[in-house]
């Protein structure tokens, strides 16, 4: 699985993914990450990649010929068309079951914009998803990209040591995961659930699930109430 990242600031992108799982996993060939600097596309002498909005108003905002241009570089690297994902507070919100459906492909572009956003035209033009990580409005898409990136990785088979930690996770069966315990057996005055040390492996199953529905009872009402419609 291959990400290309358009963005105005490659380093962040490479930087925070470099590290931990997304960084090993890199280092293994499970994923690739290219951040193409959408800066280096400009034909504008002064390497100006923004400019005024037409019809007024606050801020700058990324002009399309250079993203058009990394973009269709992008594209003749790989040889065919591929979905472009552009981070947007405007997009669908980001859900587990969206990144179920990305990590089906081998390449992924995703468009980080900056400033007030992206000239409307070049998103007309290429963008075949647009996805927001949230109703809050952050300075660029950089952050919601390795948010994408990071959640997608998991995805993949092998990025995980023990992929039935991706199998159990919160979501994965419309429930929140149920409360984890490590050692010591008691910290604080507060001993761990008897049942996780009685080596019963289908008492802690049932009593997983008992807790997770519980938990998602009382956390997420929205979520146990799609999980109950669904039985
Ligand atoms: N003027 C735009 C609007 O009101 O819809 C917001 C622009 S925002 C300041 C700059 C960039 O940050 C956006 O183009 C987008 O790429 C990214 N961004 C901001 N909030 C986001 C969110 N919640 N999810 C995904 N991307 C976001």
């Amino acid at each position: 699985m291959k990400f290309y990242v358009l963005t105005l600031f490659p380093e962040m992108i490479e930087q925070c993914l470099a590290n931990s799982i997304t960084g090993r996993a890199m280092e293994q060939g499970k994923i690739a990450l290219e951040a193409v600097n959408i800066r280096d596309y400009t034909l504008d002498k002064h390497k100006k990649v923004d400019d005024y909005p037409y019809g007024g108003g606050a801020g700058m905002v990324m002009q399309a010929q250079p993203i058009y241009d990394a973009y269709r570089a992008v594209i003749e690297k790989i040889g065919h068309p591929c979905p472009v994902i552009y981070m947007t507070p405007q997009g669908k919100t980001f859900k587990q079951e969206m990144a179920k459906d990305f990590a089906e492909y081998e390449e992924l572009i995703l468009l980080c914009g900056h400033y007030e956003g992206v000239d409307e035209r070049v998103l007309e033009e290429i963008v075949t998803h647009e996805v927001s990580i949230g109703d809050y409005v952050l300075t660029g898409g950089e952050l919601p990209a390795m948010v994408v990136i990071d959640t997608i990785s998991r995805l993949v088979p092998g990025v995980l040591h023990n992929d039935d930690s991706a199998n159990t996770e919160s979501f994965e069966n419309g429930l929140l995961e149920y409360p984890q315990y490590s050692r010591p057996e008691v910290w604080n005055d507060k001993a761990v659930p008897p049942i996780l040390l009685s080596g019963d492996h289908a008492k802690v199953d049932a009593w997983r699930l008992e807790q997770s529905i519980a938990r998602t009872k009382v956390k997420r009402p929205d979520l146990y109430q799609e999980f109950i419609d669904k039985q």
